[in-house]
């Protein structure tokens, strides 16, 4: 076995198919979000970020850093240990409090990220309930899908929203059976949102569980920043919220909440919550001021809101291909995977606009995209000249147009893309 050959195989495996990928080398700039260095080869240069989750820029907020350097200068860098041999620090215990009033639940509990508190959740529930039956929707996110597979529990994935699919699943699974749906509230690379009302029904009429990822909504859906459940009303028909507090709420970690005793039995079971060091006590304490400032401010939210409705409106205007869309997510459709790296690699070399481009298998083969994410940092003027750029982009490279009739983009001669070899992914 040569094993530098295999792994060196393996890699050339996925150039030959366009999808490897190259990460960024971006310095973010506090004060001036999303301002960004940009760093390829000797060369450094200010860039504008449009591809972020830190979605209201609260990872620069005055009052999530200084709770963040107070902690540090109080309590020091580290937890010092799992929370199993070390104890759990005040800071997290004061944040699993503000998750659980956040949802409307009794209990809450924090993992180390958010891929970590899906992946443990839905495998310990799944594993301690008997001869249980995992229902998945066919998008869910990489890190619920290694839940349930870990839970060594029967699957059945239905259509995505399709809740007559749903039915049909846990129809033929009967009453008595346990089953656990699994699904998300807003879905990140479409921006669509899931029919919770219609699924917290099948879930009472065939007595079953729900599970409902929120990352992509908490803090910025709800008057109080609790998803899409709280500005639905529903929280309370779900069993499981999970969220990240290292999107929106611009730190990092994941949790769930629920009754306390699912979440004393996620606690007490989960290995990948059990033997791994806990949090920070400065984190913590940095998602708290978070999550507080953002229940009671819907000033981001709605900025937020208005910046993407306004870009969505503008490029779609310039007759961009923006994909549907029912949230602040923006996706643009490109179509082919080399078209969608070329893209975002002369958007950042001529541009100075940085969006890594969406390839299979993130998304379907056929559907690579640009996906944008407007923040309440994204003015006016900076929408307007990532139209220009956009739009300049589209020409050169000869990506379809949504309307051809649109005079120039015919007559247009393609032009040699420039290749910036360091750039994109
Ligand atoms: C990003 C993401 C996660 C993981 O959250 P992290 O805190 O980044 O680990 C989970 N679910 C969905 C849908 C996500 O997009």
């Amino acid at each position: 076995m040569n094993y530098q050959r295999f792994f060196q195989e393996a890699i050339d495996q996925l150039h030959a198919e366009r999808r490897y990928r190259v990460f960024a080398d971006i310095e973010r700039i506090v004060g001036s979000f999303p301002r960004a260095i940009w760093r390829s080869g000797a060369e450094a240069k200010e860039i504008t970020v449009w591809c972020s989750n830190d979605y209201l820029g609260m990872g620069q907020h005055p009052d999530v850093i200084a709770a963040m350097q107070d902690a540090a200068g109080r309590m020091g860098s580290g937890a010092g240990g799992t929370r199993n041999i070390s104890g759990t620090n005040h800071p997290l215990v004061e944040l699993e409090t503000e998750l659980a009033d956040l949802h409307g639940k009794e209990a809450g509990l924090v993992f180390t990220s958010g891929f970590v508190s899906n992946e443990a959740a839905i495998s310990t529930i799944g594993r301690l309930l008997p001869n249980c039956l995992i229902l998945s929707d066919e998008l869910n996110h990489s890190s619920m899908i290694e839940g349930v597979r870990r839970s060594g529990a029967e699957k059945k994935v239905f259509r995505h929203n399709d809740v007559k699919h749903l039915e049909s699943l846990l129809q033929q699974a009967g009453r008595e059976r346990a089953k656990v749906i699994v699904f998300e509230s807003v879905y990140s690379m479409d921006g669509d949102i899931s029919p919770i009302a219609e699924i917290a029904d099948l879930a009472q009429r065939y007595n079953a569980m729900t599970y409902i990822d929120e990352v992509h909504a908490v803090g910025m859906y709800g008057a109080h920043g609790g998803g899409i459940t709280e500005r639905e009303g529903l929280a309370d028909r779900i069993d499981v919220i999970e969220g990240t507090l290292a999107k929106a709420f611009g730190t990092l970690g994941g949790y769930i909440t629920g009754t306390k005793a699912i979440i004393d039995a996620v606690r007490s079971y989960a290995p990948g919550f059990i033997f791994t060091t806990a949090l920070p006590p400065s984190i913590a304490a940095a998602a708290t001021a978070s999550i507080r400032h953002l229940k009671a401010s819907c000033a981001e939210r709605e900025a937020q809101q208005r910046q993407a409705a306004r870009t969505k409106e503008i490029l779609s205007g310039a007759g961009l291909p923006v994909m549907p869309s029912e949230t602040h997510i923006v996706p643009v459709l490109v179509g082919d995977p080399e078209l969608c790296k070329l893209a975002s690699d002369r958007l950042l070399g001529v541009h100075g606009i940085y969006i890594q481009p969406i390839n299979y298998p993130t998304v379907p083969r056929g559907t690579e995209r640009l996906r944008i994410t407007p923040t309440p940092f994204h003015s006016d003027g900076l929408i307007d000249g990532l139209k220009e750029a956009l739009v300049e982009t589209w020409t050169a490279l000869g990506i379809p147009f949504t309307d051809t009739r649109r005079p120039g983009v015919e007559k247009t001669e393609r032009i040699i893309p420039l290749v910036v070899p360091s750039a994109g992914g």
